[in-house]
């Protein structure tokens, strides 16, 4: 009870934690950071001994390397129940590239029906819930966007009527065989290029949107709710030595829409006055579905290995800021 309290009073935002499991093949495999329980996780400095190097976190949920895709979806499940009540739902996943943001929202190539994740669990429940419900609203699940949000030159001439969106897909998506089609798609892209894929990925922010809107039969009054799924670009930072020109100002773009997006969900958390929507793109797209009547999920994906120490470390700060 007291933790539902703290939920509210925090804004409707919640952040998990997944580890991501060592992979067949992968040489380093020391761990430096480890689950202890549902909700905390502890990170040793390799620099340093003893209570010293130990630092603890705690998350609304920390899942561990061999937590599977449906235990993952089952915690996030009712963020997408709420869509269909009206709620604005947004679901990000944070992490450096190569920490498993893809596999969680989207599952590695060529899935199978256990570890298809989130996108796929999500929007195959909208379909089949809003289809069971046993009430008088009607649903409609709208247009489905998919948009890669690059961070360099793109998206900086509004419309009229807001953002100009020029690399978004639009697909009309009325049952879960247009969704199976649509996901296929999206495999079946990663599959032929996955290590253009990943360049590009880990670069850009990929964003899914599914409108609904659900009608009252017997009173005539409507809902709507939004739903976005955000696998981020990737977190790390570039060393300033290693790359120059327009890759180093697309690195800078991309650590800074990070950071505007940590400091409007920081700014929602505290209920600031001000939330800094204007700072990015990312932001200023999503403004209408973070905050307000919306809930939002961070999925913060980490490397537990040694060498990624300093990644996960920064990554578990932002982390910890906006939960
Ligand atoms: P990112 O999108 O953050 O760059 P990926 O999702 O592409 O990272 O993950 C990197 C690699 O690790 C991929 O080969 C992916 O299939 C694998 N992987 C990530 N998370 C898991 C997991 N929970 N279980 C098994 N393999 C995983
Ligand atoms: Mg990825």
């Amino acid at each position: 009870k007291l933790f539902n309290e703290i939920q509210e009073l925090k804004g409707n935002i919640r952040v998990y934690c997944r580890l991501r499991p060592f992979l067949p093949g992968q040489k380093e495999k020391q761990t430096i950071v480890e689950h202890i329980g549902e909700t905390e996780l502890v990170v040793a400095n390799p620099a340093k001994t003893g209570k010293e190097a130990l630092r603890t976190f705690k998350f609304n949920k920390v899942f561990g390397p061999t937590s599977t895709q449906a235990e993952v979806y089952a915690d996030v499940q009712a963020f997408i129940r709420s869509v269909l009540d009206g709620y604005n739902v947004c679901i990000f996943a944070y992490g450096q590239t190569g920490s498993g943001k893809t596999y969680t929202m989207s599952g590695p190539n060529g899935a199978t029906p256990e570890s298809v994740g989130v996108n796929y669990r999500a929007l195959n429940d909208l379909f089949s819930i809003s289809t069971s419900r046993k009430s008088s609203i009607a649903y409609e699940i709208g247009t489905c966007d998919f948009l890669d949000l690059h961070t360099l030159g793109i998206l900086n001439h509004s419309q009229p009527n807001g953002l100009a969106v020029p690399d978004a897909t639009m697909l009309p998506v009325k049952t879960t065989s247009d969704v199976i089609k649509l996901m296929d798609i999206g495999l079946k892209n990663r599959a032929k290029g996955s290590t253009a894929m990943n360049e590009r990925s880990s670069r850009s922010h990929s964003v899914v949107s599914i409108h609904v809107r659900g009608v009252d039969q017997k009173s005539g009054s409507s809902l709507h709710g939004n739903l976005h799924l955000v696998d981020l670009a990737g977190s790390e930072r570039v060393d300033r030595s290693e790359v120059t020109g327009d890759r180093l100002k697309e690195a800078q773009h991309i650590n800074k829409s990070l950071s505007a997006l940590g400091d409007v969900i920081f700014a929602l958390a505290q209920k600031s006055p001000h939330v800094p929507y204007r700072n990015s793109k990312l932001t200023q797209l999503l403004q209408s579905s973070l905050g307000g009547h919306a809930k939002t999920l961070m999925l913060v994906q980490i490397n537990s290995d040694i060498k990624s120490f300093s990644e996960s470390l920064s990554t578990l700060k932002f982390a910890e800021r906006v939960s």
